[in-house]
């Protein structure tokens, strides 16, 4: 089977090494479509971040289309990530009239490299008017361009940058690249300084995603008005079951489920996603996905990809997903867990501890460089993934908590103690597992253990950033995870060519290099916590300690606007410090929004639906009552529930009244807003949906106009 035929579940099988990627313009479909020569130079972009050649575009382009064209395609698109959080695409058909009375197929380099969709309706934060339309889509060449195809052909999607008129970014793509190059250039100062740069082309920054998400039947959805428009229910009073007892986790995964899960993975791999597990989550009705890391800018869009693949086939089987951090309270939210390491063209992941930890200088000086990265800057990182869906999750019992900690295992914390304490042993030893008997094999245990609590955790050769919502585009996070780390590797590649003044002895450079750790380590040690993260003592020492907990989006998205902030993204040519005021405004802006909508929401299903289902079962109960007490029956308990009914409707329909009337607040001042959704509007809808919660476990079940938790959860 050659890559320009179709794929199906039987070849999948049989020959997955074919069938992968087959959707993708990049390795065998580019060496069949490409010359020699513009394949070379194509690669030099791809794999070594060398300038895109403009002489080949012409080529490129022509390589493209007849690929395409060859795959069904009629439409290509330049595909981009503006700051809605998902993405866009503008189909233009690949035929142009020939002037003839025909057509032609027309695709040229220009059209590759440079597109031009009307940029005032996408959100701007303030850096363009509505009458400064242009803006630009350009090519990146790094990632792959890919198929996606319909039913009467297929469109050919060019992963693009979105830019204003005057260069600045609208979108998630151009500051992730731009902070991608930031780490290549100090995490290469650092190779030279240990002497290990040589045959290195380039740093990336390398990123494994796993996918948190829930299935719901499409008949309950259609009838919650809450999951269609907001993707997580707004009221709905707790299941009988929920997760207590742990029987959903890495469970058996359901037949309708795993035909979705099969089907959504066929398209991921043709597409070049490397899936390469699944299982069930820890709430009924949760699953997750994981591709094998990747280079993080081609994993983010690879991402993107993911989550509208999912959303589409979820469909196809009869089910809604949903990606929202929080889609049932009380339930176990979902996350995405963001696994990110630095590794060199040649492949060498530079968070590889080795055998000996200890003695392995560079790599301690990464792992002490991400140290000081996130005590200096646990700030910006909650604000990275500070969204209103993401609120409901830090913090909660659950996921990871608002503090932003880091967990580095008892063997490299041992390391760490030794680098302060400047003595040296060695370092601690997983040893074996012996499982006692005598037919099992003996394992070899990890030399530390895991911690699932933790927001940022060292798991192996990588760091786990948890704490990023499930729904959320990873770009941006890892743009600010990438920039902190960039300023600290600056920081110390600064400090050790000073220090060594150009001395190539290797035991001088072992000394400054201990001697600058030890400082890090003292310094930025305090961001470093392996207990339980959901205590309450953890928030008391967290609190001793000085570390932020910023428990709301309202009160983290400010951060991103300090001077201090605005000077660090403005020094290493991330965001300019308007480019970053304006991102923060739209974030801003859309929590206002977000919860505008759901409040919105929240006053119709209470006022239509729930408010009219109570009073008639309000109706019913005073009928038995009064006939009852007509008849001499004893009816003081059915008095009693009428009397709790009424109570609880009153308060339903003043609790509405007040959502209502804090939805329609309005500010200029997006800040203002923003801590009026917080204080004033989400605490009443908090407590309107408390009411009606109530109501539910009262209201007869045939009048009860919603799909209960139970039906939700529990896929049949
Ligand atoms: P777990 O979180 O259960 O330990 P794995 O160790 O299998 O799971 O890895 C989880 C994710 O981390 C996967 O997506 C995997 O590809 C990714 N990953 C592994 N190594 C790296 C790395 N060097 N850089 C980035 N991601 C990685
Ligand atoms: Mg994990």
């Amino acid at each position: 089977m050659g890559h320009q035929t179709k794929c199906n579940a039987k070849d999948m099988q049989n020959e997955y090494s074919d069938c992968f990627g087959c959707r993708t313009f990049t390795g065998d479909v580019m060496l069949q479509h490409l010359s020699a020569e513009v394949f070379e130079s194509l690669q030099e972009t791809i794999n070594k971040g060398k300038p895109l050649d403009p002489a080949i575009a012409n080529s490129v382009a022509d390589s493209m289309k007849d690929w395409a064209l060859s795959q069904g395609c009629t439409h290509y698109t330049h595909w981009f990530q503006p700051l809605t959080g998902t993405t866009a695409e503008k189909h233009d058909a690949f035929l142009e009239p020939d002037n003839n009375g025909g057509a032609i197929a027309k695709f040229s380099g220009d059209m590759l490299i440079r597109g031009e969709p009307d940029a005032s309706s996408f959100p701007s934060g303030g850096i363009r008017d509505t009458w400064e339309a242009r803006g630009y889509t350009a090519w990146d060449a790094t990632s792959p361009a890919f198929i996606l195809p319909s039913e009467e052909g297929g469109t050919l999607c060019i992963p693009t940058a979105f830019v204003s008129w005057t260069g600045e970014a609208l979108d998630k793509k151009a500051p992730l690249l731009r902070s991608i190059d930031i780490i290549n250039k100090h995490a290469m100062r650092i190779l030279d300084i240990f002497g290990s740069s040589k045959g290195v082309s380039r740093v990336n920054t390398t990123l494994g995603l796993e996918q948190e998400y829930f299935l719901v039947d499409e008949e309950f959805v259609a009838r919650r008005p809450d999951l269609l428009i907001c993707g997580r229910t707004l009221i709905g009073a707790a299941p009988p079951k929920g997760h207590q007892l742990d029987d959903h986790y890495f469970g058996k995964i359901p037949e309708r489920v795993l035909a979705f899960m099969d089907d959504a993975e066929q398209q991921l791999c043709e597409l070049g996603i490397p899936i390469k597990t699944r299982h069930n989550e820890v709430a009924p009705g949760q699953y997750e996905i994981a591709p094998t890391f990747e280079n993080a800018n081609v994993a983010a869009d690879h991402q993107l990809l993911l989550m509208q693949i999912l959303r589409v086939k979820a469909r196809e089987h009869g089910f809604v997903c949903l990606l929202h951090e929080k889609p049932f309270a009380g339930v176990n939210g979902s996350g995405k867990h963001n696994n990110w390491s630095i590794a060199t063209d040649t492949g060498k992941n530079l968070l590889d501890p080795g055998k000996e930890p200890q003695n392995n200088l560079q790599f301690l000086t990464f792992l002490c460089g991400v140290m000081r990265a996130v005590d200096l800057h646990a700030d910006l990182l909650r604000a990275s993934i500070a969204t209103a869906a993401n609120d409901h999750r830090l913090g909660a019992n659950e996921a990871p908590p608002a503090i932003i900690s880091m967990y580095f295992g008892e063997m490299l914390s041992d390391v760490l103690e030794q680098i302060e304490s400047g003595e040296s042993r060695d370092a601690r030893k997983g040893g074996t597992l012996d499982i006692g008997s005598s037919t099992m094999p003996k394992l070899d245990r990890h030399s530390g253990d895991r911690n699932r609590t933790s927001p940022f955790a060292f798991t192996g050769n990588k760091f786990e950033f948890r704490a990023v919502g499930s729904s959320s585009s990873v770009a941006w996070p890892n743009t600010i995870l990438n920039t902190i780390i960039a300023e600290s590797l600056d920081y110390i590649a600064t400090n050790l060519e000073t220090s060594l003044a150009g001395s190539d002895s290797p035991e001088q450079r072992d000394t400054q290099v201990r001697k600058l750790l030890q400082e890090i380590v003292k310094e930025h040690r305090r961001i470093v916590f392996d207990g339980d993260n959901y205590s309450q003592e953890w928030h008391e020492e967290a609190e001793k300690r000085g570390l932020p907990n910023l428990r709301t989006t309202a009160d983290a998205l400010p951060i991103l606007t300090n001077p201090a902030s605005l000077e660090l993204f403005e020094r290493y040519g991330v965001l300019s410090a308007r480019e970053l005021t304006a991102r923060c405004n739209v974030c801003l802006e859309q929590y206002c929004k977000h919860v505008q909508i759901e409040a919105r929401t929240l006053v119709q299903m209470l006022s239509i639906q729930v408010l009219p289902a109570s009073l008639r079962y309000q109706l019913e109960l005073s009928q038995v009552v009064t006939s009852a007490r007509e008849t001499s029956i004893e009816c003081s308990r059915t008095a009693g529930r009428l009397h709790d009914v009424a109570n609880l409707t009153e308060a339903l329909q003043e609790a509405i009244d007040t959502v209502a009337s804090a939805e329609v607040f309005e500010s200029e001042d997006t800040t203002l807003h923003a801590n009026h959704t917080r204080d004033t509007l989400l605490p009443a809808m908090l407590f309107a949906r408390t009411i009606s919660d109530q109501l539910e476990t009262l209201v007869a079940q045939d009048l009860w106009p919603l799909p209960s938790y139970t039906d939700m959860l529990f896929i049949r």
